[in-house]
């Protein structure tokens, strides 16, 4: 017997149901791209999707499974709207840290991304290897 997806969990699954990309599903929920890797995680669980493998086809083809089986249960279209609220807690968020003079990037679960020095350090110069590590978790 299945679980039945919360409604968060659906709106999720629906953002990215055309096989889009977690950046792009995070921009159309307006929540952090760990988060939609989060909850979609959840979701796999609750459904009992098994992780078989990372990659990229077969996250799309997880998230096919996702959604044939909310349709043959008939969740679909049953989910009421609700506000969505961001939460951080047990999630993946990047975290940057100075230190003595360079800047470290880690995840929020612990894994690292290595250092860089003040002169290299741009906005953007650990998001790369954050964002392959959220998309792996899928
Ligand atoms: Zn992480």
């Amino acid at each position: 017997m299945r679980q039945k997806p919360t409604p968060r969990e659906m709106r999720v699954l629906r953002a990215v149901e055309d096989g889009c990309s977690l950046k792009v599903a995070a921009e159309r929920l307006g929540i952090p791209v760990s988060q939609v890797s989060h909850i979609l995680s959840s979701l796999y669980t609750r459904l009992k999707i098994k992780d078989l493998s990372t990659s990229y086809h077969t996250r799309k083809d997880r998230r096919r499974m996702a959604v044939s089986i909310c349709k043959r249960e008939g969740w679909w279209d049953i989910v009421p709207e609700e506000e969505f609220l961001t939460t951080w807690e047990g999630g993946h968020a990047l975290i940057v840290e100075y230190g003595d003079c360079e800047f470290y990037g880690r995840c929020q679960c612990g894994k690292k991304f290595g250092m860089v020095t003040p002169d290299r350090f741009t906005d953007g110069c650990f998001s790369g290897k954050w964002e392959r590590h959220v998309m792996r978790d899928l």
